[in-house]
């Protein structure tokens, strides 16, 4: 599996990006799926996406913690973020930047590819919009699909959003990328985590977080385990069902359901229908197709 990390700020098209490359890996036969990480930020705020990529299906949905490859699309961010946080060792960085890459500095010594994006889309898209130059130089930095299928995904994915001739300039944009890209190694010794990663301590903690389990006079419960009053089996009249005769208790279903409403019982794995609101994550999940949705006639069947 090839694992992507997109650095950009918000508004700049890292998230539009993402996407159109997972449009484009579909187009070239392969899997893919695009993890945008939003936040409360505004425009300029610094926002990662993911992107996974294999043969077969991906049911692995978290953040990527030890990319293949980083995607960095605003080169301020070298200073600000240790973008190469986590790369494999064998990994590559791919930095929009008018610099050669041995005169970049990050924390430690990374093989990369560098592009002038950002002159790029001034020239093609009289903007500074650098997301398709970007994926240019990434599909020429690892060549894990064709140009041609890059293509088919931006024109998809940017023609549904900004419409066919600006598909087109993204296309050439990617393209010039392309044939510019540079390759070599940085420097280390980059002092470049001005930034942290969020980890907070329990004093930084949102109070909301840490408040006790509490009883309102309105007779509502909120703080931890309250979700358990919370009927979420109510909100549709479809529910999950398991077959278990296909079910081969690898629990995936169990991992991503958001409600934590499936769980094993002696030799089986269950849903418990009071909470299931029927979202269908299980059955996307399921790798040997033994979830369905069925039919609630009566109510009193999943709240009793
Ligand atoms: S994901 Fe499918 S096979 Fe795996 S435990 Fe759930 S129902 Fe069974
Ligand atoms: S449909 Fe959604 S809520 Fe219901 S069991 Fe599946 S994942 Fe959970």
């Amino acid at each position: 599996m090839l694992e992507i990390r997109f650095h950009g700020r918000g508004g700049t098209g890292s998230v539009l990006a993402s996407r159109a490359l997972t449009k484009a890996v579909f187009y070239a036969g392969k899997h893919a799926i695009a993890i945008p990480s939003f936040g409360a930020e505004r425009r300029g705020a610094l926002v990662l996406a993911f992107a996974r990529i294999d043969d077969k299906k991906i049911y692995k949905r978290t953040q990527i913690y030890e990319p293949d490859i980083i995607v960095v699309l605003d080169d301020s961010l070298l200073e600000l973020v240790d973008v190469v946080q986590g790369l494999k060792p064998e990994g590559i960085g791919v930095l929009n930047s008018p610099k050669k890459p041995e005169q970049i500095k990050l924390s430690s010594p990374t093989q990369v590819a560098t592009v002038d994006a950002t002159k790029i889309a001034k020239e093609f898209l009289v903007q500074p919009v650098v997301n398709s130059a970007m994926l240019g130089a990434l599909i020429r930095s690892s060549e894990f699909i064709t140009f041609e299928d890059l293509e088919k995904g931006i024109m998809s994915v940017f023609g549904t959003r900004l419409g066919n001739r600006m598909a087109k300039m993204n296309v050439e944009a990617a393209r010039i990328a392309y044939d510019e890209t540079v390759f070599g190694k940085t420097q280390g010794g980059g002092n470049n985590t001005k930034i942290r990663t969020w980890l907070p301590t329990v004093d930084e903690l949102p109070i909301g977080t840490i408040i006790p389990k509490m009883k309102l006079e309105s007779g509502q419960i909120i703080g931890p385990g309250a979700a358990v009053s919370r009927i979420t089996g109510a909100w549709s009249n479809e529910k999950a069902h398991i077959d278990q005769d296909k079910c081969i208790q690898c629990l995936q279903c169990f991992f991503h359901c958001p409600e934590g409403t499936i769980h094993k019982e002696g030799d089986s794995v269950r849903v418990i229908k009071t909470y299931c609101k029927a979202c269908g994550i299980c059955i996307n999940v399921c790798p040997v197709n033994a979830i369905t949705l069925e039919e609630i006639k009566n109510y009193k069947d999943i709240i009793s």
